[in-house]
């Protein structure tokens, strides 16, 4: 898209999310925080006085456009009672945790708190609605029905929802809550269920969509995630998640180290996203914009950082399909303690944004969103 159009729609979202503040499956309880983190470019909150369009909701066995089995993914699993198995192990896997490549250990369970500082017999949310600043496949006409998680178990020193993620701001639900949301997100026409940063809340999620499915949860679950996962824990999530939506942060281990306190970052989440592309597969948009099923990675271009992107880029292209759907983003701000690190202490350039998707472009990459671009 031409970057003065897309700055038109970016003012007219800015009018619509500030007329929308406050709108959501919390209805008033929404944090201000939780705002900040809906507002991306392009984006827009369903007004209350909107109304879905009957009949986008598939019914049981709908099959879709999924590349493979039932649509969505979860449905078999539940009916065969194998989804709420999962969840149990998974369930289990915090009585000393190992839930993330952290594997601190912390006795969830019995009420510890491990280093992400996420409670283990109850969830923290930081709100849920429905979302207009996704990528576009994601949101379609009516949103994608986004739940946002506190806490985390990376440590970004960038990072725009740090209240959220590092210091947990939220209140707590209980898994019927959670199954709740789900399904009010549905009723509300959203496209799919995406949870943000869902990693160290695995369990309840699963076990909060197998109880939203016994109920009537038709619609496909995004898994809106840092890449940092362990590639035993996505092997559990074969044939619940219909869409993957990883980042890929960082190339180098020391600078993952030095930005996120991970330096294992690099090769966990490479595996982790190979594992997730041959799960889901390559993200294609159907004839009616919304997706349904795949591969869908983000990469956010860091100043002075251009040579890791461009080694993310060429992974990619010697790793997946070229084809691979890859959200070039262009939106860095210095958040948090950005500051304390001269090098990233400032925005992206337009010439270090282009730098990374010409090389992209140049490595045959095709499915290239740079809508982004009309930021700077
Ligand atoms: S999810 Fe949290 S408690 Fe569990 S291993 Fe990771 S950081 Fe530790």
């Amino acid at each position: 898209m031409k970057p003065n159009t897309d700055a038109e729609d970016a003012r007219r979202s800015r009018r619509a999310f500030l007329k929308a503040l406050g709108v959501g499956v919390f209805g008033s309880g929404l944090a201000a925080g939780v705002l900040v983190r809906a507002w991306r470019p392009a984006s827009r909150v369903l007004a209350t006085d909107e109304t879905p369009d009957a009949g986008d909701v598939p019914d049981a066995g709908d099959a879709g456009n999924a590349a493979a089995g039932s649509y969505p993914a979860y449905l078999a699993l539940h009916a065969s009672g194998e989804l709420k198995q999962r969840a149990e192990a998974l369930w289990d896997r915090m009585r000393t945790c190992t839930i993330c490549p952290r594997a601190c250990g912390a006795r969830r369970l019995d009420g510890a708190r491990g280093f992400c500082q996420a409670p283990g017999d109850r969830l923290v949310l930081s709100g849920a609605s429905a979302h207009f600043g996704e990528e576009r496949p994601l949101v379609g006409r009516r949103g994608s029905g986004t739940i946002f998680f506190s806490h985390c178990n990376l440590r970004c020193v960038f990072c725009q929802n740090w209240e959220i993620s590092h210091r947990g701001r939220g209140s707590g639900h209980s898994l019927d809550d959670l199954a709740g949301m789900m399904l009010r997100l549905q009723d509300r026409g959203c496209h799919n269920i995406n949870v943000v940063t869902p990693t160290h809340y695995l369990p309840h999620i699963l076990k909060a969509l197998d109880r939203a499915a016994g109920r009537g949860l038709r619609i496909p679950i995004v898994y809106n995630t840092s890449g940092w996962e362990r590639l035993d824990i996505v092997r559990q999530l074969d044939g619940i998640v219909d869409i993957y939506l990883p980042d890929i942060k960082f190339a180098d281990g020391e600078l993952a180290e030095r930005l996120a306190g991970a330096p294992s970052y690099p090769e966990v989440t490479k595996a982790a996203v190979a594992e997730m592309h041959r799960q889901v597969g390559v993200a294609r948009t159907p004839d009616d914009g919304v997706m349904r099923r795949g591969l869908m990675i983000r990469h956010l271009v860091m100043p002075n950082q251009t040579a890791d992107s461009i080694r993310i880029m060429e992974w990619i292209a010697e790793t997946l399909p070229l084809d691979t759907y890859i959200n070039i983003m262009a939106q860095f701000s210095p958040h948090f303690q950005a500051f304390n690190h001269p090098d990233i202490a400032r925005r992206v350039t337009r010439e270090e944004y282009r730098k990374v998707v010409q090389r992209a472009q140049a490595l045959n990459l095709t499915n290239l969103d740079t809508r982004t671009l009309w930021w700077r």
